[in-house]
């Protein structure tokens, strides 16, 4: 029974004279070389030249403030608990008095980390957050030699100051 249309019938008959010298093997895999050198390329002069992403493209994260530049996470874990690869670690601290123009809420992390070389940028933290709190941008992790710079803290996740007029490197990705 045939499951598809394109399996062959394999013949096994003597090759020819040309055929064993491999010469018409060579000459059509040569026309199909020749061929591509006056077609669209396939590839692109990276960094140079970079493509267009997908409006649905999940970058790196950042910790989002509110219109008060407030942090909105409260440190709840739900993004922890629902990273499947165990990417993110937090900790809570409670907010201080006096502390309530940097932290929305009572609670807050005071570490927050994603551990760029787990994370494989599913989403689902960002799904999880009750707080509007992390989302994935369109920002590259650029790549490293070093490990210990894939770890990133607070100091590159949460959304600087006066960012949020940035729509290419911080435009959420939920709309
Ligand atoms: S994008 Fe996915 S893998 Fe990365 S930190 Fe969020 S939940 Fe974890
Ligand atoms: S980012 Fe959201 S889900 Fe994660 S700890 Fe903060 S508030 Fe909770």
């Amino acid at each position: 029974m045939q499951l598809t249309n394109r399996s062959k019938v394999v013949v096994d008959k003597n090759m020819t004279l040309m055929e064993r010298m491999y010469v018409p093997a060579i000459v059509s895999g040569m026309l199909i070389t020749l061929s591509h050198l006056f077609k669209k390329k396939a590839t692109i002069q990276y960094p140079e030249q970079q493509r267009e992403f997908s409006f649905v493209y999940r970058g790196k994260h950042i910790l989002k403030r509110d219109e008060q530049g407030r942090e909105n996470c409260t440190a709840c874990g739900l993004c922890a608990v629902s990273c499947p690869a165990e990417a993110i670690t937090i900790i809570a601290d409670e907010r201080k008095k006096g502390e309530e123009h940097l932290y929305k809420e009572e609670k807050y992390a005071s570490l927050y980390e994603i551990n760029m070389l787990r994370c494989i940028f599913c989403g689902l933290c960002e799904e999880a957050c009750p707080k509007d709190a992390v989302y994935l941008t369109e920002e590259l992790v650029p790549a490293s030699y070093n490990r210990k710079d894939f770890i990133y803290g607070k100091d590159k996740l949460v959304q600087p100051l006066g960012t949020s007029a940035h729509p290419k490197t911080y435009k959420p990705y939920k709309k």
